[in-house]
């Protein structure tokens, strides 16, 4: 990869890393209100200090206590806004940052520091180029990102209604000597199985039984094997409670007949089983679970006994080939333009701010647009200080075209 100083001025780049060491010296951790408070204060001082008004609003988070979310609008715009999202907590709580070479060893220094020390860098870099804030411009830092997220989710799906584009600063990946950008995130619909079959003696009367354990077993292998491997499907059977009724329907209290020789002469009636699906295109979630419910059917006339499916709650998924493909394309290009070499990931697990859309069939979204690095969560997480110049400098080409 070309050097990126050619691209970026030293002394933005020197500004971007002092800061982000300062970040990251700053303890946030998910939960601890007055690091994430903190937080939101520093990052509102370095917005201010290039010219954005910060509003902090307090949201209830999932224990109960008032977090920050830090909102910075620029430029005003009739349309709608160009939304970046970023999150300000962390797993761990604070150690001291520590260089090492192109390392900055520190946490939360990927996930995602470096994503707010990348945007304040593509900021001055802009001015430094007499170049505008595109209309609309909104940032939104949100204080929960690494728990339980539901502030993260509530205002992502505010904001996202009324955006034209979502730019998402989480990392991305290396990957050889290229980097990766994301375009698309799986989506999720979680199901639950019920069974019921017919209990009797397994010594005087195993005919008669219709075992709601053997069809539910059978059901959930079934059910995995429709996975496609790739970027296909999957169903994953997170749990499978099987037993008599009485054993099922009041585990709490009966859940001490395990390993005991109570109830193991009868033929099980009632099973339960809990999963979900994940998928990268919405009509691919509905798809499965019918052919689920269509398993669950055919189960049941094969093994003489009742089974029904529910799909329960859903979170969207992210196609990457959806609304967000052109703008992917031209942060690739962008990048190209730069020597520096972009691919594109259209399968990246987990729920993330993608997922949080208002709409994900609407509105533009590219995330991974961070800095890489490696060790996320833990206490060896580091950043590669070159990703960080290279990434100041696509964004800010990239803000610059929209
Ligand atoms: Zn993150």
């Amino acid at each position: 990869m070309t050097a990126d100083r050619e691209n970026l001025p030293g002394e933005t780049a020197g500004r971007a890393r002092q800061l982000l060491v300062e970040l990251c010296a700053l303890s946030s951790p998910t939960g601890d209100a007055n690091g994430v408070r903190a937080m939101a204060g520093r990052l509102a001082e370095e917005l201010g200090r290039r010219g954005l008004a910060c509003e902090t609003e307090l949201e209830r988070g999932a224990d109960g206590a008032l977090y920050p979310v830090l909102l910075t609008r620029g430029p005003a715009a009739d349309g709608r806004c160009l939304l970046l999202v970023g999150h300000m907590d962390t797993v761990l709580p604070a150690s001291p940052p520590r260089l090492d070479g192109d390392r900055l060893i520190a946490t939360g220094a990927l996930d995602m520091k470096g994503g707010l020390a990348m945007l304040l860098g593509a900021l001055d870099l802009m001015a430094a180029r007499g170049q505008a804030l595109p209309a609309g411009f909104t940032l939104l830092a949100v204080p929960d990102e690494e728990a339980s997220g539901v502030i993260s989710e509530r205002v992502v799906r505010r904001w996202s209604e009324r955006a034209r584009a979502v730019l998402v600063l989480e990392p991305g990946e290396a990957r050889g000597d290229a980097e990766t950008l994301v375009a698309g995130r799986r989506g999720l619909t979680e199901w639950q199985l019920q069974v019921t079959g017919r209990a009797s003696h397994s010594g005087l009367a195993y005919w008669e039984g219709r075992s709601a354990v053997a069809a539910a077993a059978d059901w959930c292998l079934r059910a995995q094997r429709l996975s496609v491997p790739g970027s296909g499907r999957t169903v994953n059977v997170g749990r499978l409670v099987a037993g008599t009724a009485d054993f099922v329907d009041r585990l709490a209290e009966n859940h001490d007949l395990l390993g005991t020789s109570r109830q193991r002469n009868v033929i099980a009636d009632r099973a339960v089983a809990d999963g979900e699906v994940r998928y990268l295109a919405g009509s691919e979630g509905t798809a499965v679970i019918a052919e689920l419910s269509a398993l669950a059917r055919q189960v049941a006339a094969e093994h003489e006994v009742e089974a029904t499916l529910t799909a329960e709650a859903s979170v969207p998924p992210v196609d990457p080939h959806g609304p967000g493909e052109a703008l992917v394309r031209r942060a690739v290009e962008l990048a190209a333009a730069r020597g520096f070499r972009l691919e594109v990931e259209t399968d990246r697990g987990g729920i993330s701010f993608p997922n949080y859309l208002a709409d994900t069939t609407k509105v533009a979204v590219v995330d991974g647009l961070g800095p890489v690095g490696s060790g996320m969560h833990t206490r060896d997480e580091w950043l590669d200080l070159r990703s960080l110049d290279r990434r100041i400098v696509l964004l800010a080409d990239l803000l610059a075209t929209l």
